[in-house]
């Protein structure tokens, strides 16, 4: 007989994946990319996207050409908070 758990996801919703540990989750989410505190591209307005033809996507930073194809930067300097961009 199945027996009913309790889960946690990241409140971000950032895609990771569940798990019965919160502590885990807590600990996530102080370096969720999508949380606005990080100060990663993810929630930053001058992060943008585009694609050609060919239907590749690739995304990219506005006012800073170091940061292309940086995905991972945290505390960034240049980082100002995005509407909704967060949620994409
Ligand atoms: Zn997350």
């Amino acid at each position: 007989m199945p027996r009913k758990i309790t889960a946690y996801a990241c409140g971000f919703k950032c895609g990771r994946s569940c798990t019965t540990k919160e502590a885990s989750i807590v600990a996530h989410e102080k370096n969720c990319f999508k949380n606005p505190k990080v100060k990663a591209c993810r929630t930053c307005k001058h992060w943008d996207r585009d694609d050609d033809d060919s239907g590749e996507t690739w995304t990219f930073c506005n006012v800073s050409e170091l940061l292309n194809d940086v995905y991972a930067i945290r505390d960034c300097e240049l980082h100002e908070l995005a509407a909704e961009k967060g949620n994409e």
